[in-house]
């Protein structure tokens, strides 16, 4: 084993780590944290300390870790065949069971899989479907993908676009154009205080419209949303939003893309996201659940009518010009199979649902009459905490003050536990892994109280 300075100097001298400020890391001002084991909902770092992971790494261990049965699903498909590609018809055994059992968990209308690595890439395989699918029915205006403000859809070049966070696009020339954004449907932050949540459900549906009709109807393909907003601030929908929206893009024949990468295969306490809300998407991506993050792989599942349109375009043009050489990596495949079998076995979508709404209740119950706690949210497995400077008005924060970083770092230090300060406003998340037990529910309740407190 390294040791800690050998680690430390390493890491600085050849590490480029993802979302971090690479001039504060260089010059060790941040900390380095190194994890070396895991177990359940326990992280444990390489001095042996021990964190309840309370967001399930970015939401994505949701079997939690340490499963041997997904470890040695891993080992035994690495021995028989570690990789085949799936290009011109290949496939192998767990690619196609794989398929199946997304199949048989996604809405009805869900016709077929494209496997690819992560969310990001299945987002940009979606976008490229959706202009592939429209160039097919002769309409090579109707290209533009519209998304939200605070919506997290990836960061790549259309994904980062589609991303509706400002730290996304800062200095890399996004968003690109064919990308618009409207309102987030975030009710406690609405503009006008004096709204009810129908009225601002009113308001989301008509800055849609009003969007639809700046840019042409006939230009519009697609609008993608994630059933809860995620990385966004962990923010579950108005009442009756989905509905209104769907409506709206019904009527423009705009396609619908849930992205469930998050909120797929249990997270809300549901199946699918789609399912919980009753939302009927041409297109579903997911990834994060789909392995619990024992392997990385995502997938495009696409519905019915674009299938059909799909098919039509290869008679027409040959095969279709896309794919990675890993989509549908035989080990992401094997741990998909082995993961979705435990989801079931263990029941964990319902302990997702039970434990989750225990959570929430114990936050509201601790810190509802906080102060300085404006909002306390949540769906199944998934709770945010939203603080402000004064409640009566709403009155955020300065964001200089770093309130929610302070008060993830507090929880951190004090109580062993990880709740993410989610990147825009002072938002704490939590998205256990749904294993979580009432015990650890209540450590997390507790470290949580006790950080706000100290901090506020
Ligand atoms: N969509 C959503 C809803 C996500 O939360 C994320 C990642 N947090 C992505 C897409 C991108 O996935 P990845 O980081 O695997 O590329």
């Amino acid at each position: 084993m390294l040791r800690n300075d050998q680690l430390d100097q390493w890491d600085r001298e050849n590490f480029f780590h993802p979302s971090t400020h690479l001039a504060q890391h260089a010059r060790g001002e941040s900390p380095n944290r190194v994890i070396r084991t895991a177990s359940g909902a326990h992280i444990e770092d390489r001095d042996g300390k021990r964190l309840l992971d309370g967001f399930a790494g970015l939401y994505c261990v949701n079997v939690g870790y340490g499963r041997p049965e997904i470890a040695e699903a891993i080992a035994a498909q690495a021995k028989e065949l570690a990789y085949y590609h799936a290009y011109v018809g290949h496939g192998t055994e767990a690619s196609i069971t794989l398929a199946k059992m997304v199949l048989d968990r996604m809405p009805a209308n869900m016709s077929k899989v494209y496997f690819g690595l992560g969310g990001s890439d299945a987002n940009e395989t979606n976008v490229k479907l959706i202009w592939y699918y429209n160039n097919i029915l002769g309409r090579p205006e109707k290209k533009k993908i519209i998304s939200r403000w605070r919506g997290y859809h990836g960061s790549g070049l259309v994904t980062g676009s589609l991303t509706g966070l400002e730290l996304f696009h800062k200095k890399f020339d996004l968003p690109v154009s064919q990308v618009k954004h409207t309102v987030a449907p975030d009710y406690f932050r609405r503009e006008d205080l004096n709204q009810t949540e129908a009225q601002f459900v009113a308001h989301c549906v008509a800055e849609l419209e009003a969007l639809i009709d700046r840019e042409g109807a006939d230009t519009i393909a697609a609008f993608i949303g994630e059933p809860v907003l995620g990385t966004g601030g962990i923010v579950p929908p108005p009442a009756g939003y989905w509905p209104a929206i769907q409506e709206v893009l019904r009527r423009h024949d705009i396609l619908l893309v849930a992205d469930e990468v998050v909120t797929g295969f249990g997270r809300l306490g549901s199946m699918t996201g789609s399912a919980h809300y009753g939302i009927e998407p041409d297109l579903i991506t997911i990834a994060k659940g789909l392995t619990s993050a024992y392997a990385p792989l995502s997938g495009s599942v696409l519905g019915d009518k674009m299938w059909k349109v799909l098919e039509q375009g290869t008679d027409e043009n040959g095969p279709i010009g896309h794919g990675w050489t890993y989509s549908a990596h035989p080990i992401g495949a094997a741990a998909g199979v082995a993961n979705l079998k435990l989801l079931d076995d263990l029941d964990l979508v319902a302990n997702a649902a039970e434990v989750g709404a225990y959570l929430q209740k114990g936050l509201r119950d601790a810190l509802g009459d906080h102060a300085n706690v404006g909002d306390i949210r949540g769906e199944g497995m998934l709770a945010a905490v939203e603080f402000v400077e004064d409640r009566a008005d709403r009155r955020f924060f300065d964001p200089e003050r770093k309130i929610g970083a302070q008060v993830s770092a507090k929880l951190l230090e004090t109580g062993s536990v990880i709740g993410r300060a989610m990147p825009q406003g002072d938002i704490i998340g939590f998205a256990p892994p749904f294993c979580l037990t009432r015990d650890e529910a209540d450590m997390i309740v507790a470290a949580m109280t006790r950080a706000v407190n100290e901090v506020l």
